[in-house]
């Protein structure tokens, strides 16, 4: 039995109470590690070591500061296909995944990061020749950084990395359900030799551990990803502190399909955009519209396609489709796709869990593609995050443009044509933050990162990320 240990002032050590949960493998159901089941007491420990580092890391020079990121980006690359493999035994997803997209992007967040402190900019103003005026961004202090299951090392890095970066010191909670690799980044963390207290991982229950960051009076800053509601959970708790809040939650993504796409392009790209990672990316096009025009030999070939999609052990490198992360996760997942049906949808292809061979235990389900139901039913309108999509058609640009924003979400969009002017039109028009014209998931990490309405509040990604660990402070000097 693996186990997973706190990282708390440089020292790897077991929860307070002595306690433990178990972490299972979604591929098979068995029960393979443990993680420490900590309290407010581990996370006081924490942050009482991150409060006491933070003038050290704050005041360590910036090509310091960078040096050890990229020192701890170097350590994950020694160590990719075993980084890999612990994230798809933890999380299910396919292990070509983990190798090509999980664990690289967690290297490039730290590598973003450690970069673009050296190359940051500040504003000064001369006042009427009265005054200069010059702005200093100090690091915030400690950072509380909570991060979900789905994309486990590369949103959990996608935090703490800007945190580091900008000299804040950070206490850190994976999700429960997949804590692996932010352990064995503690790992890296510490053969680079980062300072004890600057980076604190306490493992356990969201509603123990993930509380009392939030709750803690020595944690101005809370970076959150996960479902929105948790995070109102969250906001809700955190304002009378008058905290800093980066929210980035739940999704319920259109993709709207025009008649003069790229017709074959759009369904690659579209069955990627449906069930990689098993429909779990809070950016996944959940639901389809397309062109009436193209209906028909859109159905056709997307069904085909998702049939085809193969669903099993995700060490096998033709897997497509590997387990979903938790049993009662299935089991939501399954519960909406029997709703989706009483609602009137029609179920054109897959749908039921699947048991493969050897793997009888884990949690299949195979990708089900859903023709209708209406716009307002709770299977159009409710974040279902699994390998399902609902499809309707639509006559015109701006009956396409209304139905994608009728949603209480807001995360992002995906739209397929190749008239110019439309892709201008229609992405101005939709409500999202973030907008994928012929194509998706197609980042550049100097982007801004986030939702509108329902889906979060603040932007991650380049300096934007950098800017909300630290605070803006002005500086006025009389010259005359
Ligand atoms: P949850 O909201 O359940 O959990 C996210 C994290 O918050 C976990 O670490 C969880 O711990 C913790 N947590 C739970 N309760 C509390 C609490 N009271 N106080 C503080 N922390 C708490 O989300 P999931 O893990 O289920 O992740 C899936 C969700 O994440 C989906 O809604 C998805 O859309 C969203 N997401 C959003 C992204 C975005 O960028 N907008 C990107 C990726 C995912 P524990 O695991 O122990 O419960």
């Amino acid at each position: 039995m693996i186990e997973i240990l706190n990282y708390i002032n440089g020292a790897f050590i077991p929860a307070n109470s002595g306690t433990w949960l178990a972490n299972r493998n979604p591929a098979t159901g068995l029960h393979y590690a443990q993680i420490p089941d900590s309290d407010a007491s581990d996370v006081d420990q924490a942050v009482a070591a991150a409060y006491a580092a933070r003038q050290i890391w704050a005041q360590a020079p910036a090509k310091k500061r960078s040096d050890l990121l990229l020192q701890m980006a170097q350590g994950i690359r020694d160590r990719l296909d075993e980084f890999a493999l612990a994230e798809t035994n933890d999380n299910g997803k396919p292990l070509w995944l983990s190798k090509t997209v999980d664990i690289p992007r967690g290297i490039a967040n730290l590598e973003f990061f450690a970069t673009a402190i050296l190359h940051g900019q500040s504003d000064a103003y001369h006042t009427d020749g009265l005054a200069l005026n010059y702005t200093h961004h100090q690091p915030i202090g400690v950072a509380g950084c909570i991060s979900p299951w789905n994309l486990p090392i590369y949103l959990f890095t996608w935090k703490i990395a800007p945190a580091l970066a900008a000299g804040c010191t950070v206490v850190a909670k994976p999700s429960e359900v997949t804590p692996m690799t932010a352990y064995l980044l503690c790992q890296v963390a510490h053969e680079a030799g980062l300072p004890h207290g600057v980076l604190n991982v306490v493992h356990g229950l969201g509603p123990k551990v993930g509380q009392r960051i939030v709750e803690h009076p020595n944690v101005p800053a809370i970076s959150f990803t996960g479902g929105t509601a948790t995070g109102a959970h969250i906001a809700r708790t955190a304002a009378p502190m008058f905290k800093k809040l980066s929210l980035e939650l739940g999704g319920k993504n259109p993709n709207l399909i025009f008649a003069d796409c790229d017709f074959d392009e759009m369904i690659a790209q579209t069955i990627r955009s449906s069930f990689a990672n098993q429909g779990q990316i809070c950016l996944c096009g959940s639901r389809i519209y397309v062109e009436r025009a193209i209906y028909d030999r859109f159905m056709d070939a997307f069904v085909s396609k998702a049939q085809k999609l193969l669903v099993g052990n995700p060490l096998d490198e033709h897997t497509k489709t590997g387990a979903l992360v938790s049993e009662s996760h299935m089991e939501k997942v399954l519960a909406y796709i029997a709703l989706a049906q009483e609602e009137g949808g029609r179920l054109r292809c897959g749908g039921h869990r699947v048991f493969p061979k050897g793997f009888e235990g884990g949690y299949y389900v195979q990708p089900a593609v859903i023709e209708g139901p209406a716009n307002h039913c709770r299977s159009n309108q409710e974040e279902i995050f699994g390998p399902v999509v609902t499809v309707q058609a639509f006559d015109t640009e701006e009956e396409a443009l209304g139905l994608a924003n009728d949603s209480r979400y807001g995360l992002a969009a995906i739209l397929w044509t190749k008239d110019l002017k439309r892709a201008h039109r229609v992405a101005h028009g939709l409500q999202t933050g973030i907008v994928w014209v012929n194509c998706w998931l197609l980042r550049d990490l100097r982007t801004p990162f986030g939702g509108v309405k329902s889906s979060g509040v603040g932007r991650e990604g380049g300096f934007h990320a950098l800017e909300f660990f630290t605070e803006p402070k002005n500086v006025c000097i009389k010259i005359h």
